[in-house]
């Protein structure tokens, strides 16, 4: 179902007006990896919302490496992010990691996100593809591009057919950034099927130096869109601290990227 031969156009989505994919304008989603606080969200998404940003993001329930980090707000999470995200005018996006919370992260979330450690997830996949929200698929730490496109048919065949496929970084013996961009898999994905892909240049690169050319890249290759965390302070943010972007970062990076988003 996923794949170009059985579908050749394009597939864009269209949700609440903000279309994705095919010759719509590439998209910027964008906002804190936590949802931490309402002082928080809202200075993020005024911010992001007065920059053009149509997409705000924010983890209310966190697949964090050590049980014992934050593991996010949940449902206050939830409610606050869909909260200030309407308010401004924007689509929430966060992420869903157990087939029991589908319903409600659905009923806050206008795409529910399945995260690279989730991709795998078979029951979570079917479960998503029975919810009525576009799913935002990331690519596993260390899945196939072929893994990847069946995680995505789990999806369709349960009768979802928004789907978005994100590249984040793959796992590699490189250890100068956290994971290795790979773009070969966007151009192929691309190719491949008929759905539309965007990149985490922030999950990717794991460091904010590389944001700017990593999305540069992406773009130049064909990417949807571009993901990237924003928190108006990072340093204190209580996750991803080394690469998540302040307000001037995001004015810089967004600067360097006009030309090839054409943001109307
Ligand atoms: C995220 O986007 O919040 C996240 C945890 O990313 P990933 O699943 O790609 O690691
Ligand atoms: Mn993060």
């Amino acid at each position: 179902l996923v794949s170009r031969k059985v579908k050749v156009e394009d597939t864009v989505l269209d949700i609440d007006g903000v279309r994705i994919g095919g010759d719509a304008p590439p998209v910027v989603i964008a906002g804190p990896c936590s949802i931490e606080s309402e002082a928080q969200m809202e200075q993020t998404a005024a911010f992001l919302a007065a920059r053009g940003v149509k997409i705000l993001r924010g983890g209310a329930y966190k697949p964090r490496t050590s049980p014992y980090g934050f593991q996010g707000m949940g449902v206050d999470g939830l409610i606050l992010g869909s909260q200030v995200a309407q308010a401004n005018g924007m689509l929430f996006v966060t992420e869903v990691m157990d087939t029991r919370d589908v319903e409600i992260v659905a009923e806050h979330a206008d795409i529910l996100q399945v995260g690279a450690r989730n991709m795998h997830n078979f029951a979570l996949l079917r479960e998503v593809g029975r919810a009525r929200r576009p799913v935002l698929l990331k690519r596993g730490l260390s899945a196939t591009i072929e893994e990847w496109l069946y995680a995505a048919e789990y999806i369709l065949s349960e009768g979802n057919p928004e789907v978005i496929l994100c590249e984040r970084g793959i796992r590699t013996y490189e250890k100068w950034t956290r994971n290795t961009l790979d773009l070969s898999a966007v151009a192929l994905a691309k190719q491949e099927t008929h759905l539309p892909v965007i990149v985490d240049v922030t999950h990717a690169a794991g460091r904010r130096d590389l944001l700017i050319p990593l999305a540069k890249a992406a773009l130049a290759v064909g990417a949807d869109g571009i993901h990237v965390e924003v928190h108006p302070s990072p340093a204190t943010a209580l996750s991803d601290n080394e690469q998540q972007l302040d307000f001037e970062g995001y004015e810089r990076f967004i600067g360097a990227l006009q030309g090839q988003l054409k943001q109307p």
